[in-house]
């Protein structure tokens, strides 16, 4: 079986390749990017990441799946698909929280208002976006979540604590869940908020990662005061409009594609250094494997992009494709590590390095934790796919 795209999107992909082309610096340096962190400092990261932004918004492919009245281009599924593939394969700092779920669930559940207002600023990359979700009690399970809200004339008032706040130290604006009411149960005292990060009482300190980067932050509230019109949906519906916002990126298609690539780059290297593969002979089957998994992975990503150009909404296929993807990525870091030897473990500036093998495999573990673990995942796979009883 052989997947084709139709001609318009198949020349898309040329375009896009073309732009990311002209508009990022070469690939190794893209790839040192790519690692979060891998700036530095804060304010050259914003550049980077929002300066390419705002080139993809002036092309009108920011926002391109969004629907035309809110600034999109209402592009098919298949041309999303083969966008993210190619930023993905391209290493290009193309997420965005905004566009990912905040912008989506306005569209949904925000006022006249509040569209007004936020839409355009995250149509044209003006606000970078973090999620505030995850607490240190509260990640697979996200309902037992204890930041507090609590309503005072126009305000509420948040106090509490997140962690693992990607990109929080960069962030103008924070999509955040708290619980507006303590007596509920669990999944029905909890509201989305818009706060500003910049708000008097918002402390954010950095998690440097394994790989010695720092992607990731805790953020401490205190006594921060947000403005009720900056509630999105209804109060202490905020579970469901975030159950919603999760199913909004399902495909998974960039591990594959980032997945492709490393592999070529792995393969070059053997090629370039037949002392490695004489250390180690059985490299070669290694790759042989790797390239099989980022095969088999790309039409588990298809399945689900395909579902979606149905009107169909991928559920146990979206987290089969995330599952494997991290899972995948985990692997290939580690074929890279093999084939290296003790080269793989020689970190930036080291003149005996071939490539920074040590900081993506370092990194890929926590592929298998953020946005839902492995463990979470193999239990959506075997209830909701295969029809078993919860554990
Ligand atoms: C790189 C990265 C970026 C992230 N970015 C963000 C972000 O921007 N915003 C944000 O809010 N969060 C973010 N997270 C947090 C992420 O969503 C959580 O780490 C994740 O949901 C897991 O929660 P936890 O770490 O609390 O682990 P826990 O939920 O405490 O899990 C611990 C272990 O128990 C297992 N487990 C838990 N429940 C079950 C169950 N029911 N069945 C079987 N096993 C179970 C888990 O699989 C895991 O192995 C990020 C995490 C990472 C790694």
């Amino acid at each position: 079986m052989r997947y084709t795209y139709e001609p318009d999107v198949e020349e898309f992909r040329q375009e896009v390749r073309q732009f990311i082309k002209e508009n990022l610096p070469p690939e190794e340096v893209r790839l040192q990017r790519g690692y979060e962190g891998g700036f530095k400092s804060n304010q050259e990261e914003y550049d980077y990441t929002m300066g390419f932004q705002k080139k993809l918004a002036e092309k009108g492919w920011l926002a391109m799946a969004w629907p035309k009245e809110y600034g999109g281009s209402g592009a098919s599924h298949m041309r999303q698909l083969v966008y993210n593939e190619e930023m993905a394969y391209n290493q290009a700092p193309a997420g965005n929280m905004g566009i990912a779920w905040v912008g989506p669930s306005l569209m949904l559940y925000g006022t006249e208002e509040q569209k007004t207002k936020f839409i355009p600023r995250i149509t044209s990359a003006d606000d970078w976006w973090c999620t505030l979700y995850s607490e240190p009690g509260a990640g697979s399970d996200l309902a037992a979540l204890q930041t507090r809200a609590t309503r005072d004339g126009d305000e509420y008032v948040i106090n509490g604590q997140k962690i693992w706040t990607s990109g929080g130290h960069l962030a103008d604006w924070g999509w955040l869940a708290a619980r507006t009411d303590p007596d509920a149960p669990k999944h029905k005292g909890i509201t989305m908020f818009m706060l500003d990060m910049k708000s008097p009482g918002v402390t954010v300190r950095p998690l440097i990662n394994m790989s010695d980067r720092h992607g990731f932050n805790e953020v401490f509230f205190e006594d921060v005061r947000v403005p009720a019109s900056q509630v999105v949906g209804e109060v202490n519906r905020g579970w469901y409009h975030m159950a919603v916002a999760l199913d909004f990126e399902r495909s998974g298609i960039g591990a594959y594609a980032g997945g492709r690539r490393s592999i070529e780059r792995l393969t070059k290297i053997a090629k370039e250094h037949p002392e490695l593969i004489e250390r180690r002979p059985s490299i070669r089957t290694e790759l042989a494997d790797r390239v099989i998994e980022v095969n088999v992975g790309t039409i588990l990503a298809y399945r689900v992009a395909t579902m979606q150009a149905k009107g169909l909404v991928p559920n146990h296929e979206a987290s089969a494709s995330k599952l494997f993807g991290s899972e995948m990525g985990q692997r290939i870091s580690l074929t890279g590590m093999h084939l290296l030897g003790t080269f793989g473990q020689l970190r930036d500036g080291s003149k005996h390095q071939i490539i920074d093998q040590a900081t993506g495999y370092l990194g890929s573990v926590s592929g298998t934790i953020a946005a839902g673990t492995s463990e979470i995942q193999r239990g959506i796979i075997a209830t909701r796919g295969l029809g078993l009883p919860r554990g």
